[in-house]
């Protein structure tokens, strides 16, 4: 995010199967987390990053969470769809009580 150069002691390993592992990294001037899948093949080595507000120890606790399926993906958007204005309200009164 910010473009600083990571140490090498702030990525850690998060997940490891067959030519595939999961890292993790904490930025630390900005404090952004950033995942990364390095998949190794005949072809050679590619990566891909993903900005997470997640911290090192969420890191390790999404590795071994139960995966979220299609159906409920589908189910949250439609309640979130038709429920909305209920939601946003809900928002709106926690955001006070924090306040
Ligand atoms: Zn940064």
């Amino acid at each position: 995010m910010c473009k600083a150069l990571y140490a090498a002691e702030a990525v850690k390993l998060v997940n490891e199967k067959a030519h595939v592992k999961l890292y993790h990294s904490t930025c630390h001037t900005c404090m952004h987390g950033l995942f990364y899948y390095v998949v190794q093949s005949e072809g050679g080595v590619s990566a891909v990053g993903l900005v997470t507000d997640a911290a090192g120890d969420d890191a390790l606790r999404l590795a071994n969470s139960k995966v979220v399926t299609a159906d409920e993906c589908i189910s949250t958007h439609r309640i979130v769809s038709n429920q909305s204005q209920d939601l946003c309200q809900n928002l709106l009164d926690i955001r006070e009580k924090l306040a």
